[in-house]
């Protein structure tokens, strides 16, 4: 196994007959996925997706992998392969697209429909090329192949990338269910043969890496969603992805055999089942699906409710109702069925939704006490088959954290590929394949880009650190007026004080630091209110570690007198 060290620097020239491949995310985090190809000049770049921020990262919307690698040369780049339609494949879509509009898009129906509508938000009109798997063709110099997966969202794709430095396989996110609801499996048939005419670097989604033996079909949870039905003596509320199909194919079933109409609540979840029902991925009984209001209308046991917030986004339906703030008014009798898991970094806020719907009254039924969830990722036993069936010459774990990197490169070397072939790198790394062997070779710009209300790369580490200072210590504003003339203050400071716990006067001591401090400027013959500011800043927040073992954020105003 090749570790990528800190140190790397800029890569040098790409060799003629040779294949660069760089992760710009995903890499050591699960979501942003993006992954770009250079070869003979031209750039070719498999998925665009976003982050979600954590809670250390307050304020912020998403997280876009860094495009400053390809900004020059946006112009180099044939095409983007969108996998599926996961926002963290395809979220990060539109403020590429801003850069250049017209990168022809490459993906299935489903996942091109669902990028159409969000790019109509955005005022954008792509350029969409429609692929299916079984579809070859080239784009510039990659010949491009386009094989069936099974994941959690209808119609994925793997990609088989042909160049003159040889062949990659890119499985995008994947599991091997062998009981599909739509009966469309991962084409191991496909990746077989390629295997058999030589894959010579295999990229694979890391993100189960560490679970063994292989993961659960979707259809495993039916026994658990009829129990629910079943039993429910009232509305049945089901949270899920807005992108599930397959899971809420299986809600609308069994509501239709229980005579229960169902309504979809949220934006993305009516938005989502409107482009999946309209293009036939999901299947709706006639007269089954009704508007809220007259759901609403009917007995509760006569209602589901199908909506979005499975993850504790406060701004989502479900988040809303937990919190009264919603129309619908969650209450005793009612089931609530959350039919997902946690996005890792999301458990603290689930752990709240569930206790807040628990506390007016409703059973939660959730991964927790019932099986209603199945992973979309394949497990350790699945990914071992694969390296199998395909034997690739070098092996490129994607889509994980690292020590799902490194789980799934340890899978690669049991099965035989020799050590010094699997590569682990993570966002930025810069690996070439050249002659059959892919290394590291250095590294490029992949830092956090921070989409905060209606700017891109506006906020940065700095805006974040402040927010948490704020968010943890509180904030101080002194306000010092000072002489001109003789540099003293010229009255008393005042000190504002939010979000730290202090004594009436507390802040007393302080005076003489800020004093002391104004002398030391004026005996150095500093008089620029901006150099004072940072000075008392640095002083104040000294004095207030030591006083009161807190960091507040100091915010100190020098007025002239
Ligand atoms: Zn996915």
């Amino acid at each position: 196994m090749s570790h990528p060290h800190p140190e790397l620097q800029k890569p040098p020239r790409l060799p003629k007959n040779g294949l660069r491949v760089v992760g710009l995310g995903g890499l050591g985090e699960i979501g942003r996925n993006m992954t770009v190809f250079e070869h003979h000049g031209k750039l070719l770049i498999v998925d665009c997706g976003v982050l979600f921020p954590e809670e250390h990262q307050p304020g912020i919307d998403v997280i876009l992998p860094d495009f400053s690698w390809i900004r020059d040369r946006l112009d180099s780049v044939v095409g983007l392969v969108l996998t599926h339609g996961h926002e963290d494949h395809i979220g990060g879509v539109p403020y590429l697209l801003r850069e250049r509009a017209d990168i022809p898009v490459i993906g299935s129906r489903l996942t091109l429909a669902l990028i159409r509508e969000k790019l109509k938000e955005h005022r954008i009109v792509p350029k969409l090329h429609e692929v299916a798997e079984g579809d070859r063709k080239p784009y510039g110099p990659f010949d491009l192949e386009f094989l069936a997966v099974n994941h959690s969202i209808p119609d994925g794709l793997a990609v088989g990338i042909r160049t003159s430095a040889g062949t990659v396989l890119h499985t995008g996110d994947f599991k091997m269910d062998q009981f599909p609801l739509d009966r469309r499996i991962t084409d191991l048939r496909g990746f077989a043969r390629l295997g058999e005419e030589g894959v010579d670097l295999f990229l694979t989604d890391s993100t189960n890496a560490e679970v063994p033996g292989f993961t659960m079909s979707e259809r495993d949870l039916a026994p658990a969603i009829e129990q629910v039905f079943r039993t429910a003596p009232r509305r049945i509320i089901v949270s899920s992805f807005a992108s599930h199909v397959h899971r809420i194919q299986q809600v609308l079933d069994t509501s239709h055999a229980h005579g229960r109409k169902v309504a979809f609540v949220g934006r993305s979840m009516v938005r989502n089942m409107g482009v999946a029902q309209e293009l036939g991925y999901l299947k709706v009984p006639k007269g089954l699906i009704v508007p809220l209001d007259q759901l609403e209308k009917l007995p509760a046991h006569k209602a589901t409710l199908v909506c979005t917030g499975s993850q504790g986004e406060p701004m989502a339906a479900l988040a809303r109702m937990a919190n009264r703030d919603h129309k619908i008014r969650v209450g005793e009798g009612d089931t609530i069925l959350m039919a997902s898991s946690a996005v890792p970094g999301n458990e603290n806020a689930i752990s709240g939704l569930i206790n807040n719907l628990s506390r007016w009254g409703a059973q939660v039924v959730h991964k927790g006490n019932a099986k209603v969830h199945v992973s979309g990722h394949a497990s350790a036993g699945e990914l071992v088959y694969c390296y199998n069936i395909v034997k690739p010459r070098n092996v490129m774990p994607v889509h994980g954290e690292w020590r799902h990197l490194k789980a799934n490169a340890q899978l690669a070397i049991d099965t035989g590929v020799p050590e010094d072939h699997v590569v682990i790198a993570e966002d930025g790394v810069v690996v070439d394949l050249v002659e059959g062997h892919a290394k590291v070779v250095g590294k490029v710009r992949a830092g956090n880009v921070y989409v905060d209300a209606q700017t891109v790369g506006g906020a940065t580490e700095a805006t974040l650190k402040d927010r948490r200072t704020l968010a943890e210590e509180g904030v101080v504003t002194v306000l010092a007026i000072v002489d001109a003339e003789t540099g003293k203050l010229a009255d008393p400071p005042d000190f504002l004080v939010r979000g730290f716990v202090h004594e009436p006067n507390a802040f007393d001591p302080a005076v003489q630091v800020i004093e002391k401090t104004l002398a030391r400027a004026a005996a150095e013959g500093i008089g620029d209110a901006q150099q004072l500011e940072q000075m008392l800043s640095r002083e104040i927040g000294r004095w207030a570690h030591r006083a009161f073992r807190r960091s507040p954020l100091i915010i100190p105003l020098v007025i002239d007198a």
